[in-house]
């Protein structure tokens, strides 16, 4: 319900983080189905997001939610816990806090250099939506931080990005289904939503 058509790179963002803030909504009040209240919520923050007049919230928020954490955020293990690049180095992610997460050996070494949604999508896996929230944000602020908002979607598909483009919009497919996601802790992909990669 209430889809709208995304022409650039700037507005896909801001679409899935309004899908994201749908979520949160839902997730927050125990709903397991989206009702009109939800698709208001979205659709006035992708209004908002698109015409300049919202913003995405600071890293602020998130950082409170890793003070404390002791899981891995990629498969919720407690075990040998080191710090992983959410956006890899190799790919122009950064030192800075935003860009660190806590993730076990196992899942450090296996992930390196790829995409945090690409990667887990081919374990059949979806991130905690907390966890997902600060991907798209470091997305949304590195487009914006190198004038990239407004590429056409198809062009943009081209560019050398620290994130995933080409499958963005099927990895992110489950966020219209509340009633499988958690804030904290990755989750299962419905069978229908395993494509390999
Ligand atoms: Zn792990």
């Amino acid at each position: 319900m209430g889809e709208v058509t995304r022409k650039t790179l700037g507005e896909e963002l801001a679409w899935q983080y309004a899908n994201l803030a749908r979520v949160d909504v839902a997730l927050k009040q125990g709903a397991k189905k989206f009702t009109t209240i939800h698709h208001m919520v979205r659709m006035r923050l992708y209004k908002g997001l698109v015409n300049g007049t919202m913003q995405m919230g600071s890293f602020c928020d998130d950082e409170k939610y890793k003070i404390g954490m002791n899981i891995c955020c990629y498969c919720n293990s407690p075990d040998h816990l080191g710090v992983d690049h959410l956006f890899p180095r190799q790919k122009l992610g950064s030192d800075l806090a935003e860009n660190l997460v806590f993730a076990c050996r196992s899942c450090n070494s296996s992930k390196r250099d790829r995409d945090m949604l690409s990667w887990l999508h081919a374990q059949g896996k979806f991130p905690g939506i907390l966890l997902l929230r600060r991907y798209l944000k470091l997305a949304y602020f590195f487009c914006q931080k190198h004038d990239l908002m407004t590429r056409p979607w198809e062009e943009a598909l081209t560019l050398d990005l620290p994130f995933d483009l080409k499958n963005l919009q099927i990895n992110l497919a489950p966020l219209s289904r509340p009633e499988t996601l958690s804030m904290v802790h990755s989750t299962r992909l419905a069978p229908e939503e395993q494509h390999g990669e």
